[in-house]
């Protein structure tokens, strides 16, 4: 068996541009599906993948791990910056795709077979613009209050929301006492049996990461994602040996290396790679492996497309770790007709069954993502009120 070609496919929905990667075999009727989304990034991965093609081309696509080192390893520069970390791993997800569909099993089967019975969701709320938090704080923590309710009147048992400001790298207590409001307000709406995740989007700095934390900490969250920028490992180490709240983070790092750096120093409770950015399945299950070792958790970042969500679930049903699988709710009306999905999901609880299918369980109706072809995604720019350049 060879690989014939490889093919991208892009598909415009809403705040993003989904990249399937259809990898095709010269076995009739047998290709796999894989995923490499990339928000802003769409041109360099689909160009990213356009440049691997050649060293896949003629190979036997069931040979994953060695046609992963030839992606990572070839041609001198190594696979670890994001754009060509995120083609490897929409090429490495349809790779195993390919396998469970010549040995007739999902992916997860492949891997030892399920740990567990059912997988959680949770949902995603959103955030507040910075002059919500400000000009209208009432309003706004009753904003958050309310969609809270909603998430769990829509089944959900945990839900995440950007319930803190924007902040420049130093800034006084009203930030504090607004994201403070927001949680106090969303906990005193839900109560106590749900849980409640908060991102920072890693836009504070470990000074205000630290007081953000500190304030929140006594609302037991679920976890406090990103609560400075991933590249301070001190910051996030100092943050998550200061609270109880499990910190978050991994969602922007791209290879094992990163994450052993980040487990060395404790920075994290809940590991967040992103099988769609850290190289596939393949690197995917060694930063598993690394994290077992140091007992952190996994809760994988997964806002993008369909197949990604059918990865990470592939995943969790084959890792002991893992502990909850983020959803993307609502996000296109017509995503039902662009694809069918291997698992099924219990909406009065939100917990997802296995895909009984081979590979991801995934098929994608090709002539419906035609009808959203790309669009360039909205330009997120972040300023603070000096004029100085913020993280989105
Ligand atoms: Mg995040």
């Amino acid at each position: 068996m060879k690989i014939e070609r490889i093919e991208t496919l892009v598909c415009h929905a809403r705040m993003r541009n989904w990249i399937f990667v259809k990898v095709i075999t010269d076995q009739p009727g047998l290709f796999g599906w894989g995923e490499a989304t990339l928000e802003w990034h769409t041109r360099s991965v689909v160009g990213a993948i356009e440049d691997l093609a050649p060293l896949l081309i003629g190979e036997d696509p069931t040979r994953v791990e060695y046609l992963w080192q030839v992606m990572w390893r070839q041609h001198f520069w190594h696979g670890s910056g994001l754009v060509r970390s995120t083609a490897i791993a929409g090429i490495d997800l349809a790779l195993w795709d390919i396998l469970g569909k010549v040995h007739g099993v999902p992916c997860h089967k492949l891997w030892g077979g399920p740990v567990r019975d059912s997988i959680r969701l949770y949902g995603h709320l959103g955030g507040g613009n910075l002059e919500s938090f400000y000009e209208t704080p009432v309003e706004n923590a009753n904003r958050f209050a309310e969609l809270a309710q909603q998430a769990v009147a829509d089944g959900f048992t945990a839900f995440k929301a950007m319930a803190v400001p924007p902040t420049m790298p130093i800034e006084g207590l009203q930030p504090i006492k607004a994201a403070d409001a927001c949680v106090r307000a969303m906990r005193d709406a839900v109560g106590d049996h749900i849980d409640i995740m908060v991102d920072c989007h890693a836009r504070p700095s470990p000074a205000m990461g630290l007081q953000f934390a500190k304030v929140l900490d006594p609302y037991g969250l679920f976890f406090l994602e990103e609560p400075c920028w991933p590249e301070s490992l001190d910051g996030l180490a100092a943050i998550n040996a200061a609270v109880a709240t499990p910190i978050a983070t991994g969602e922007r790092l791209t290879h094992l290396a990163a994450f052993r750096d980040l487990f060395a120093r404790r920075g994290c409770e809940v590991c967040q790679l992103d099988i769609t950015h850290c190289g596939g399945f393949t690197e995917a299950r060694r930063i598993a492996a690394l994290a077992e070792a140091h007992r952190i958790a996994l809760a994988p970042h997964n806002p993008q497309g369909p197949v990604s969500t059918a990865a990470s679930l592939e995943f969790g049903f084959s890792q002991p770790s893992y502990v909850i699988c983020e959803s993307v709710h609502n996000d296109v009306p017509w995503r039902d007709d662009i694809v069918e999905e291997g698992f099924t999901v219990d909406a009065s609880t939100r917990t997802v069954l296995p895909n009984n299918r081979p590979g991801l369980g995934i098929s994608i109706n090709e002539s419906e993502v035609k009808k959203h072809p790309f669009q360039q995604e909205v330009l997120e720019c972040v300023f603070y009120c000096d004029g100085s350049v913020g993280d989105w």
